[in-house]
């Protein structure tokens, strides 16, 4: 286009009556746009076709572009393909979301929720199974088995997920065990302990814990087995799939009837109206909700928040109170950094960088704290559990924000990971580091946003960038162990959300272009083609590439 055209162009473009075609898209996506018409396809049709009528000399509605743009876009060949019924965004997606606040947040062992505190929950859940079978079958058992598969097998060693499949099947919780217990079962695997079913005690060790068959046709790429057998007969088998987060679900499972929510919502787009109709908060939406479909009082809710976000307080606190260069445990030798980090923040030659220095210590600090197989709380999970924290402790301990700002905070981010997990995944088996650090980091976003006051949309916006901006990362831990990449991670995660929630603030809200139900949909379509090997197998990217010597 020659310079004379070309500010003619820009001067018919000024003078024209009508908004700039070729600027903005606002009442073009206010029109339908077909189903099975591509939309942006249809945006660029509608952009040159309103240039061209205004080099004509002509304005031009957005209804008539819209028309225009229809009249020329190609026959759609057929609609978008179907996501594959197997994957969460189809069978999870439909209905309300009914999660409530204590199956998301869950304290336990690290280093990974659905390798740890999944395997627990399922051996402890088959334990108590095995004990209401009738009593003469009962008095012909000889053994309990458990079997691991998938990603449970591949990658389960460098987890411990041998230490917590027993550890469940001799009666303890995640919440309450004593991770040293856990560590005795590393120090002498050995240990045989008695496990009393009615009259009969059968004694089990880590030789009952089985890593099979790493591939196969399994529901859930985290599947396992549990036995009771009288020798070579099957008294009792179930199978269960550790589906990420450490929520756990088995063979047959139907959820658990719940209260319908005050507020039901399916998508941000349906909360973010509720916020907004009502003139209240998204944390108050999901406070009404969490009471509606759990019968809890407020206060019953507030007492549970406080009890997780005292729980995270502890974590960072116990992460940054350990040695520097305290080793963690596994083959990586990997060093903790934690404490050095929080220490040169803290150093007032490197003023400019304390933000950013003490928010990648907090985080550090709750990572290793998983890493070494310490209590954390699934955030969505055990090797994204640096992320929150990390938010939380910078806000209330340094901040010093009131305590209920924060309890928003937390409600806010349990919408977010509602809505991940209802139409996407929390498990790095299904999706990928995306579903575990990218919705920590958009979680954080929301949190934070909210404890800062801002609005619906732009807690929406602070998570939609923080998640954004995690599609397509992949899950490929070292050696299998939850450290390398996981612990410095959790730090770019949590750096991420407030960078998410900085932008978030700082733009006008409604110019944001990508809407969160839009992101999830991609996180759910990228879960969907990710190859395997990505998908916590450690059989590529990092797991491969990085020698151990
Ligand atoms: S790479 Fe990400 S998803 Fe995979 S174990 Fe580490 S933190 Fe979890």
């Amino acid at each position: 286009m020659n310079k004379a055209l070309d500010r003619s162009l820009i001067k018919r473009l000024l003078e024209a009556d009508c908004e700039d075609p070729l600027a903005s898209t606002d009442q073009l996506t206010s029109q339908e746009i077909p189903p099975g018409v591509d939309r942006r396809t249809f945006l660029m049709r509608s952009a040159v076709g309103g240039a061209a009528a205004v080099m004509m000399g002509h304005s031009i509605s957005a209804q008539e572009r819209t028309a225009k743009a229809l009249a020329t876009l190609p026959q759609a060949s057929s609609p978008k393909p179907p996501l594959a019924a197997d994957l969460n965004v189809v069978k999870k997606g439909q209905g309300p979301v009914l999660t409530t606040a204590d199956e998301f947040y869950k304290v336990g062992p690290g280093p990974s929720s659905s390798h740890t505190i999944g395997p627990m929950r399922i051996t402890y859940d088959f334990y108590q199974r095995a004990t209401k079978l009738p009593a003469d079958k009962l008095a012909r058992a000889t053994k309990l088995q458990v079997n691991l598969f998938g990603s449970l097998s591949a990658t389960g060693k460098g987890h411990g997920t041998e230490r917590a499949a027993l550890a469940g099947l001799v009666g303890n919780e995640p919440a309450t065990v004593d991770p040293k217990f856990l560590d005795s079962l590393r120090d002498k695997p050995d240990q045989t302990f008695p496990v009393k079913l009615g009259d009969k005690s059968i004694n089990v060790s880590l030789k009952d814990i089985i890593y099979d068959a790493t591939k196969g046709d399994f529901k859930h790429p985290n599947t396992m087995t549990v036995k009771v057998l009288a020798g070579d007969e099957v008294l009792l088998e179930q199978e269960y799939y550790s589906v990420g987060g450490g929520f756990i679900e088995w063979k047959g499972y139907t959820p658990p009837k719940k209260n319908p929510p005050k507020y039901p919502f399916r998508l941000m787009k349906e909360l973010r109206a509720h916020a907004d109709n009502n003139k209240i908060s998204i944390a108050k939406v999901m406070l009404a909700n969490e009471m509606s479909i759990a019968g809890r009082t407020e206060a019953e809710v507030y007492a549970f928040i406080d009890k997780i976000i005292n729980a995270m307080v502890a974590t960072v606190k116990s992460g940054l109170s350990m040695p520097e260069d305290d080793v963690l445990p596994g083959p990586i030798k990997l060093h903790s950094k934690a404490a050095t980090v929080y220490k040169r923040a803290m150093d007032d030659k490197y003023a400019s960088d304390k933000g950013i220095g003490a928010l990648s210590a907090f985080a550090l600090a709750a990572s290793e704290e998983n890493g070494r197989g310490h209590l954390v709380i699934t955030a969505p999970t055990g090797g994204s559990a640096g992320v929150m924290p990390a938010l939380v402790y910078g806000l209330l301990e340094v901040r010093k924000l009131d305590r209920q700002k924060i309890r928003d905070g937390m409600l806010a981010a349990l919408a977010i990971g509602y809505l991940c997990k209802h139409h996407a995944t929390l498990s790095a088996a299904e999706g990928g580091c995306q579903a575990e650090i990218g919705v920590a980091s958009s979680m954080a976003a929301a949190l934070t946003a909210t404890a800062y006051d801002a609005e619906s949309r732009v807690v929406e916006n602070a998570a939609e960038s923080a998640l954004e901006h995690h599609l397509g990362m992949t899950c490929d831990p070292v050696a299998g162990y939850v450290q390398v990449p996981c612990i410095e991670r959790c730090a770019f995660g949590a750096v991420k959300a407030w960078t998410a929630y900085a932008i978030a603030s700082n733009e006008i809200a409604s110019r944001h272009r990508v809407d969160f139900d839009a992101t999830v949909m991609a996180l759910a379509e990228t879960a969907k083609d990710m190859n395997s090997k990505y998908k916590e197998t450690s059989e590529a990217g990092l797991a491969l590439s990085v020698t151990l010597c």
